[in-house]
């Protein structure tokens, strides 16, 4: 068995005091292995949940040709060429689920409303609009040059043909895909089961809500962000509390964490000093990647696996994340580093996150050799370019900054300092935070 350590020793620019996050994405990639576990659910549960097996369409949608307009049906194909009007007789009427059943002569044509069926030897629709209707009499006429065959026709299977792959394993379902399965006649599916992600926040100084507050304590806040985080990317969470820095306590509680979840991330107890304490109880019951990443915030990241028995390979396995203890930089690095390894644990194929390009308002100081996740405002202008304001602070502690902006400014691992109205990259949280 190749060791997650072994394993990373390889990756290109493997340096564990300073992964550049490139690397460091690699190896989580690697070792994000979906849940197998499926479940069936009514088609209203499988909401943001990721479907197991691919959706084959049973059925034509739409069932029938049908008109995509209010307006009349006749044959096209069988219309006199060389006439600049065309004159038809009306012989019937379709609404949607009311078809026509009749015959439909050269010269004829029948009313339809949106949705109803295209009558038998119909290939085209006049819309409503083109048409001068006699008064009085049954006839419609407009210009022979308005329409082409087969104008203002839906095809039987245009918007799914049976047979086909309608929806792909690995989606996660969003409103359409229940709306589109619904259309399908399907009210019940397969999904991945959940996955479960255990976190507990380490620091002696730490205090839950409802207690009081003494000198020099700090109430846990990374829980709470945590919590939502990881509800937004809907798995199971289980909340372990508070452990305080005790290498028994800390150990105790990675092993019972690993033996009910898949995932167990931690947040404090990773900086400096600290580092080599976590290092090494992972050393003895897991396996550790990298505690260390070129980036800003979030330097201090600990990656690995934790087993709940004493020894690597003892018991049952989860994947590790030790956040570091800022409150900001707990944030960036599970956006940027653990939110993938989730969705790709839970069965999902994710995109990469996008970038859009802004001018920034004020130069930016960055060093080269990290990459850096500064908090900004950004604004569109009324040309569609984008602006964007880095927040006052950039403190990794200063939770506020989070709150206050609206982006990520991503400023890569080889970038230097920006100049006031360079282009840098944002990463809007809309839909993300
Ligand atoms: P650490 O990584 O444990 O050295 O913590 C770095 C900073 O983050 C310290 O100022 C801690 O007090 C603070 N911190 C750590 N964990 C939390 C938490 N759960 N909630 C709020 N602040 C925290
Ligand atoms: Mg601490």
């Amino acid at each position: 068995m190749t060791t997650l350590n072994e394993f990373s020793r390889c990756v290109a620019q493997y340096d564990p005091h300073a992964l550049p996050v490139s690397a460091a994405q690699a190896i989580v990639r690697e070792w994000a292995t979906p849940v197998t576990a499926i479940e069936r659910v009514p088609l209203r549960d499988a909401l943001d949940r990721v479907l197991a097996a691919d959706i084959v369409s049973p059925i034509n949608v739409p069932a029938h040709d049908n008109s995509a307009m209010d307006g009349y049906a006749f044959n096209r194909a069988a219309l006199a060429t060389g006439a600049s009007t065309v004159d038809l007789t009306i012989v019937g009427k379709a609404l949607a689920g009311h078809p026509f059943a009749g015959r439909v002569e050269a010269a004829q044509c029948v009313h339809v409303m949106t949705g109803a069926c295209m009558p038998a030897d119909c290939d085209t629709v006049v819309p409503q609009e083109l048409v001068e209707r006699g008064s009085g009499t049954a006839t419609i006429r407009f210009a022979a040059n308005a329409l082409s065959a087969g104008a203002n026709r839906r095809l039987a299977g245009e918007d799914l043909a049976r047979g086909h792959a309608a929806l792909r394993a690995g989606r996660i379902m969003r409103a359409s895909d229940l709306g589109l399965l619904a259309s399908l006649g399907i009210g019940e599916l397969s999904v991945r089961r959940r996955l479960r992600v255990a976190f507990f926040s380490t620091g002696d100084e730490l205090r839950s809500l409802g207690e009081p507050l003494d000198p020099g304590s700090v109430y846990d806040s990374n829980r709470y962000t945590l919590y939502a985080m990881l509800r937004r990317l809907n798995v199971d969470t289980l909340d372990l509390g508070v452990v305080r820095d005790q290498p028994a306590a800390l150990e105790a509680a990675l092993r019972s964490a690993a033996a009910s979840a898949d995932v167990v991330l931690t947040s404090g107890g990773v900086s400096v000093g600290e580092a080599d304490f976590t290092k090494q109880l992972l050393q003895t019951f897991g396996d550790v990647a990298f505690w260390s990443l070129a980036m800003r915030p979030g330097r201090p990241l600990a990656f690995g696996r934790v087993w709940s028995g004493a020894h690597p390979g003892l018991g049952l396995p989860a994947l590790f994340f030790g956040l570091p203890g800022n409150p900001v930089a707990v944030m960036v690095t599970f956006y940027q580093i653990v939110r993938e390894a989730l969705l790709r644990m839970s069965g999902a194929t994710p995109q990469a996150l996008p970038l859009i390009h802004a001018a920034s308002r004020r130069a930016i100081r960055k060093r080269a050799g990290r990459t850096e996740y500064q908090r900004g405002v950004a604004e569109q202008g009324a040309n569609g370019q984008w602006h964007v304001t880095p927040t006052g602070s950039q403190s990794s502690g200063v939770l506020s900054s989070m709150s206050e902006a609206n982006c990520f400014i991503v400023l890569g691992h080889d970038e230097a300092d920006i100049a006031e109205g360079e282009r840098v990259d944002i990463m809007l949280f809309d839909g993300l935070i």
